[in-house]
């Protein structure tokens, strides 16, 4: 198993939002966490990568990763993409690309950069503009590359499809679908649209008030009577 998340309680300082999850993701595979505003996704996230304190049991490939740095459980190979994106956007799109790759020292990176551009053949186009430049849609596009450029195992991304225009949100999702064929990138995915996580996802967890209420293979959940008519709308 990549992660296994057990009795996760959590929030911040006096409030409590996490009460008591368990969910794993497998290597692989995409996960989603579903639910609505407020219910506690991005707060699971936040958890997961030790930017809040949480007690309970946050295992990373056999190893409890509950409570360490940030930066610790990054190099163990845990990305996050935050909503509100996380690029530099000060920086140019290649000075993004040499930033995810900073810590390397293997010499894929440029192979790396490559498989990027095939993904992403925007942002080869848009290489030496400035990330504060791009469309909301790009600036997702580069702060998922940038993620992926650490060569993480485990990708944990908040709401990919954010305020973005449908047709942009099928070309990062047909992405998604890429990098889980072709690079073997676990995804922990946190989205509103539950109607396009289900159809990515291999599993889905259904969060209300810091609690999993429902979970199962993203095809059950789908079919799901209650499910259909709080979340999908049909
Ligand atoms: P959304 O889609 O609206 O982001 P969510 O399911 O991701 O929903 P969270 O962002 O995890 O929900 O928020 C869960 C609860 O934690 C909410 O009640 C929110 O107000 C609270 N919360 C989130 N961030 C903080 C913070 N930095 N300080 C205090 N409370 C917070």
């Amino acid at each position: 198993m990549l992660l296994e998340v057990k009795k996760l309680h959590g929030g911040y300082g006096p409030i409590q939002v996490l009460h008591g999850l368990d969910f794993v993701v497998e290597e692989g595979s995409v996960t989603a966490l579903l639910g609505a505003n407020g219910a506690g996704k991005t707060t699971t996230l936040r958890a997961v990568c030790g930017m809040i304190r949480v007690e309970g049991d946050v295992i990373f490939q056999g190893r409890r990763i509950t409570g360490m740095a940030t930066e610790e459980i990054a190099r163990l190979g845990v990305a996050h993409v935050p909503d509100g994106r996380g690029t530099f956007m000060e920086l140019t799109v290649e000075e993004n690309f040499k930033l995810g790759a900073y810590t390397r020292r293997d010499a894929q990176v440029q192979a790396d950069f490559e498989r990027m551009w095939e993904w992403f053949p925007r942002l080869r186009q848009r290489w030496k503009q400035q990330a504060g430049t791009l469309s909301g849609g790009e600036q997702q596009m580069l702060a998922i590359a940038r993620a992926l450029l650490m060569r993480p195992k485990l990708l944990l991304l908040d709401e990919p499809s954010f305020g973005l225009a449908p047709l942009i949100v099928q070309e990062i999702f047909g992405i998604m679908r890429r990098i889980r064929e072709e690079s073997g990138v676990g995804i922990l995915l946190v989205e509103q649209n539950a109607n396009l996580a289900l159809e990515l996802a291999d599993r889905a967890y259904l969060i209300e008030t810091g609690h999993i209420v429902t979970s199962g293979p993203a095809a059950e959940i789908r079919q799901d009577e209650a499910i259909r008519r709080a979340y999908l709308g049909y």
